[in-house]
């Protein structure tokens, strides 16, 4: 429908006509001046300052242009991460104390993934890292346990333009071209322990993930989700069948919360056989 415009007549239908065209391509239409609809008399051109249109009748002959201000066809909203904040230390004891009980995780395995403690707000510093290694950001989690109420208790800080997805340091993909994919920083930590693990950090799998692991060489895939995160998954992969071979393994407990020997049983390099 015609929008009226009194600077600019058919505003809105032009920019409809000439709708995501690249620099210097022209399409026809039919003219929204004159509607004559039996010839497509009317085109519109991607110009540098925006959408050139005219009329080839020449009874109507209207022509312009429509300016607009960015050459680029329309952006993504731009994500602006907020600013971490706090000085980062090495946790205290009963930190390594209770992801030791609580998760079986040693103080080993937080020092390797650089796990801190941010004094300032009392709360326990995640880094998130990409598949070389380099930091993209940080979940910040608060825990009760430490006499930090806060809500919501985690919050992720993303630094970089990469896929959301952190991959525990010294991954190695070269062993093997599979990755287990889990929906926590906490959880992927410790499955590194029995296969390449990677973990979505609360978002669901995206085509930019999947992409991403395909440039690593990753050909296998394992789910440990929960169900409902598994069907967005899988609804997802439909698309990289014949190209990517998923498993998907339904786990009584979160990963983190699972023994090592579960894990190792279920998540496994030869867990295969037994998923499918
Ligand atoms: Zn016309």
């Amino acid at each position: 429908m015609a929008t009226p415009s009194n600077r600019y007549p058919h505003k809105d239908d032009i920019l409809k006509i000439g709708q995501g065209l690249r620099l210097g391509v022209t399409v026809t239409s039919v003219c929204p001046f004159c509607l004559a609809h039996h010839e497509k008399s009317f085109s519109v051109t991607r110009v540098k300052n925006g959408y050139l249109y005219r009329c080839w009748r020449v009874k109507c002959d209207r022509k312009g242009v429509i300016p607009v201000i960015s050459l680029e066809s329309p952006k993504e909203k731009e994500f602006v991460p907020s600013q971490y904040r706090g000085e980062l230390t090495n946790p205290p004891p009963k930190v390594f104390d209770y992801f030791r009980e609580e998760f079986g995780l040693g103080s080993e395995i937080l020092k390797t993934q650089q796990v801190g403690y941010n004094k300032d707000r009392n709360t326990i510093a995640f880094p998130i890292f990409d598949s070389t290694g380099r930091c993209v950001g940080i979940v910040d989690r608060a825990y009760s346990w430490m006499g930090n109420e806060r809500e919501p208790k985690a919050i992720t800080y993303w630094k970089e333009k990469v896929p959301m997805i952190h991959f525990p340091r010294f991954w190695n993909v070269s062993k093997s071209n599979r990755i287990v994919l889990v929906e926590d920083i906490v959880s992927a930590n410790k499955v590194k322990h029995v296969a390449n693990s990677g973990a979505l950090l609360g978002t669901n799998l995206s085509e930019e993930v999947i992409k991403l692991l395909l440039d690593l060489g990753i050909h296998r895939i394992t789910l440990a989700f929960d169900p409902d995160a598994t069907e967005k998954a899988l609804k997802v992969m439909k698309k990289y069948q014949g190209v990517v071979k998923i498993t998907v393994v339904s786990m009584a407990k979160d990963p983190k919360n699972t023994g090592y020997q579960t894990l190792k049983y279920l998540l496994g390099e030869d867990n295969e056989q037994r998923a499918s």
